[in-house]
């Protein structure tokens, strides 16, 4: 028996990051995927569903999906994951938002990173982590499974469009190898949320992104 997830997606900082909030309601778990900003409305967020946040999951180390990550780690004790490829981008985020004008919290450690294939268990979920850098060397999209199945690509593909690759550590080749092979092989059917913008499937964008014609 698959649990059916409960999803909720809060757009939140002044770059509007989809914060996603996935849980087990009878297991009473749940995972935060990328706190970016507004934290105490991601914490209100989480105490609606009645779970216990056990991670806060990042699909990179960009300031606007890390940004809240302190504030609701010190308010759940969730563990801080993101691929390791990303620490150092997730340890300069006070750097990262002054570049852009912003103030930013300081980072606390990660408690862990995850790897290409392995599973993340939330209660009787299942989410499976994709590296797909690109964006950053560290991009991380997480494949939760069951009905119906989410693919939640951070900032490596988007509506119509591709993550950018022009800041810290992206690559352009890197990113439309990471889409076409990691992402562009997954079912047409499967639903994808964004970092940013609206949600879109993998069919939808093999036929209609500009990014990725031949
Ligand atoms: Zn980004
Ligand atoms: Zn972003």
């Amino acid at each position: 028996m698959t649990a059916a997830p409960l999803i909720r997606t809060i757009p939140v900082g002044p770059l509007r990051c989809n914060c996603s909030i996935v849980a087990d309601v009878d297991a009473r778990e749940a995972v935060v995927i990328d706190p970016g900003d507004e934290a105490e409305k991601i914490v209100s967020a989480i105490e609606t569903t009645g779970c216990r946040a056990v991670a806060l999951l990042h699909t990179h180390g960009h300031f606007d999906h890390i940004g809240g990550t302190a504030e609701v780690k010190r308010a759940t004790g969730a563990e801080i994951r993101i691929h390791p490829a990303d620490r150092p981008l997730y340890d300069a985020l006070p750097e990262q938002a002054s570049f852009f004008g912003l103030d930013a919290i300081p980072p606390l450690p990660p408690d862990g990173g995850f790897s290409d294939g392995e599973t993340i268990a939330v209660g009787r979920l299942r989410l499976q982590v994709l590296h797909t850098p690109g964006h950053t060397p560290g991009s991380t999209c997480f494949r939760l499974e069951g009905e119906p199945p989410v693919l939640f690509a951070g900032d490596t593909l988007f509506r119509r469009s591709i993550g950018r690759t022009d800041l810290w550590g992206g690559d352009a080749e890197t990113i439309l190898t990471s889409i076409r092979e990691k992402l562009f092989t997954l079912p047409p059917e499967l639903r994808v949320v964004c970092g940013h913008g609206p949600d879109t499937t993998i069919g939808e964008e093999r036929r209609e992104n500009p990014f990725l014609r031949l």
